[in-house]
């Protein structure tokens, strides 16, 4: 009976092995024994792999080398019809606020566009060695006769209201010039503002410049300092804020999406195509002025204003928050200055460079700017707190350790003594 049961067992096992090897012969994929399914997996391990990294057959590599070869030449062709259109007629920039930031940006302006200048002091032989007209702001009608396609304002944060508000009518007054020029349907030069807080920039452009000017708000994250071995990588942040009288939503539509631009209020979609002629022209000399920053190598940032100023307050602004708290401590340099030192040095002499103006508007026109400070000083104190909790527990430590030795001190006298004692000596 045991030997019918063994050979019975045999048999049951040589079919088993023999209908999986048959299985798995043909092919089959069904989930027949433990064998066949961790085959399975070999095999769709295999075939996912070939599918990811592609079964090289051959001249496989030679004919996407080839694709790759004819994109490049196409993207080249792109880019170089890009620029000759740009050439093709240079855009005329205007710049309100020739101080610092202002002559960086007309020194670089000045290769791609006609540039002319105008602010309070007066700049003529500086502008003239950059290449650049010259017009006292004292007379902004003379500064607008040039017919400029891009007016940027570069003045100080602390002064942006003030000035645009003594601008603005002459903007008006320039509109007007130029439809009985030209008849109805006039536009306005594109405004673009360069200042280091975004919303306070574009709610008093909203506010205070004419219907016919379009708005881009722009943050070039970068100066005389940083910028003056060139743009390349360094980051640009701009926001599409309006166009042909619209004011765009950049928060919910992605400002950097040309094709598609949502309107502040009622949340109508405008698509690039299907607009108006005026709206057309309007996104095209947008890009035209972005084109500058992107030809100069910049990382171009499409991003809302309200995001900059969060954003900028826990960098841009702790970064000359901590430049200017270390720079009124005094810091020099020393004989023995190790690498870390030297950039702290660096960075109080770049942060000081700029005007405390600007530090000021940074900290007057971001509102998120106090609870910078506030996290600093609460920052500061934990620290400090740490390091006095430390120094207390070395101290009690220490008391500790000489409490112990005086124990033992005591502990070996009374010894001594008792010693003494017994051997009566
Ligand atoms: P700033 O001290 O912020 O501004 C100086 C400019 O503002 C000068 O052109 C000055 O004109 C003008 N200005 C000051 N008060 C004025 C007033 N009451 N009326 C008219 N104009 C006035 O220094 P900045 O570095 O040149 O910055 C200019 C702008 O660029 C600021 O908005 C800043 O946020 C922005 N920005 C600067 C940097 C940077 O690294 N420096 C980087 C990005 C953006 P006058 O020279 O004729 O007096």
């Amino acid at each position: 009976m045991i030997r019918q049961r063994i050979v019975f067992s045999l048999v049951i096992f040589w079919f088993r092995e023999v209908t999986s090897a048959f299985y798995v012969k043909a092919g089959d994929m069904s989930d027949y024994s433990t064998n066949n399914k961790r085959i399975k997996l070999w095999q769709s391990a295999a075939e996912d792999h070939d599918h990811y990294y592609g079964k090289l057959e051959p001249g496989r590599l030679e004919e996407l080398k080839q694709m790759e070869a004819e994109l490049s030449a196409q993207l080249a062709a792109v880019r170089r019809e890009k620029r000759s259109a740009l050439r093709s007629r240079p855009l005329k920039i205007g710049i309100v606020g020739f101080g610092r930031f202002g002559q960086f940006i007309a020194q670089t302006f000045a290769r791609h566009a006609t540039v002319v200048a105008t602010s309070r002091s007066d700049y003529t032989d500086l502008a003239a060695g950059l290449g650049v007209t010259y017009v006292p702001l004292s007379d902004p009608a003379a500064f607008l006769s040039h017919d400029l396609d891009v007016i940027v304002f570069a003045v100080s944060i602390m002064s942006f209201r003030s000035t645009l508000e003594e601008f603005a009518p002459f903007l008006e007054q320039d509109l007007r010039r130029r439809k009985e020029l030209t008849g109805d349907g006039v536009r306005g030069p594109l405004i673009v503002d360069v200042l280091s807080v975004k919303e306070h920039a574009r709610k008093v452009m909203i506010e205070l410049l004419p219907e016919e000017c379009d708005i881009l708000c722009t943050h070039p994250m970068f100066g005389p300092d940083s910028g003056k071995h060139g743009w390349n990588h360094l980051n640009f942040v701009y926001e599409k804020t309006r166009i042909d009288k619209i004011i765009l939503d950049a928060a919910q539509s992605g400002s950097g999406d040309p094709e598609q631009l949502k309107e502040a209020t009622g949340g109508k979609l405008h698509s690039v195509h299907e607009d108006s002629e005026a709206h057309v022209e309007g996104v095209d000399r947008m890009e035209r002025f972005l084109s500058i920053w992107e030809e100069e190598g910049c990382r171009m940032v499409p991003m809302s204003c309200k995001e900059h100023d969060e954003y900028a307050a826990n960098s841009q602004f702790v970064t000359h928050l901590i430049g200017r708290v270390l720079g009124s401590q005094g810091l020099t340099e020393t004989p023995i200055d190790t690498s870390g030192f030297q950039s702290v040095l660096k960075l109080v002499g770049s942060t000081t460079a700029d005007s405390f103006d600007l530090f000021y508007g940074l900290y007057k026109y971001n509102e998120n700017s106090l609870e910078t400070i506030t996290k600093l000083q609460e920052a500061m104190n934990k620290v400090v707190s740490k390091l006095h909790a430390k120094e207390e527990q070395e101290q009690q430590k220490s008391v500790a350790a000489e409490c112990m030795d005086v124990n033992v001190a005591v502990a070996a006298t009374e010894e001594q003594a008792a010693q003494t004692k017994r051997t009566g000596s």
